[in-house]
């Protein structure tokens, strides 16, 4: 069955408020030159927060999230009812496109992977849907709020 390009819209757009973006990408900057990952927490596709991980590999290549703080923010989020919407890690060098290394080591299955690449002037922020052989565009919308976003437990 063909749905509108509005309800598709609806359904895979990320929402993400203007401040979380700010902050996530600030995260990637600071700590570039490595990778760096965290999570987007909230409903559906609706971020509401912001999670920095650390990531345990401190490579400039690579990312792996510190387990104890993935916990530390699942159980954070399952306890005002959200969840996980968006992981994100940083490309440092390269551009906002999943690597081979993202699609062999995906361990987050249809959850949107958010990409901050730090290559040009100005950081670019995309998001993916990952298969093992492949990945597909999901489209991103920057909320403008004067809302604070939720602390996370960085
Ligand atoms: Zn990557």
């Amino acid at each position: 069955m063909r749905s509108s390009i509005f309800t598709m819209l609806h359904e895979t757009t990320l929402l993400i408020p203007a401040p979380i973006q700010a902050a996530m990408v600030a995260h990637c900057l600071r700590e570039a030159p490595l990778e760096c990952c965290g999570v987007l927490g909230g409903n559906g596709r609706t971020v509401d927060s912001f999670y920095p991980l650390r990531n345990a590999k401190q490579s400039e290549t690579r990312y792996e999230a510190d387990a104890t703080e993935v916990i530390r923010a699942v159980v954070e989020l399952r306890g005002r009812g959200a969840e996980f919407v968006a992981i994100y890690h940083s490309h440092p060098k390269w551009q906002a496109v999943p690597s081979q290394t993202d699609l062999n080591e995906n361990h987050y299955g249809d959850l949107p992977r958010i990409i901050v690449s730090l290559l040009g002037e100005t950081p670019e922020v995309r998001a993916w849907r990952l298969d093992p052989e492949n990945y597909e565009e999901i489209p991103v919308t920057v909320v403008p709020t004067q809302v604070e976003p939720t602390a996370g437990t960085g």
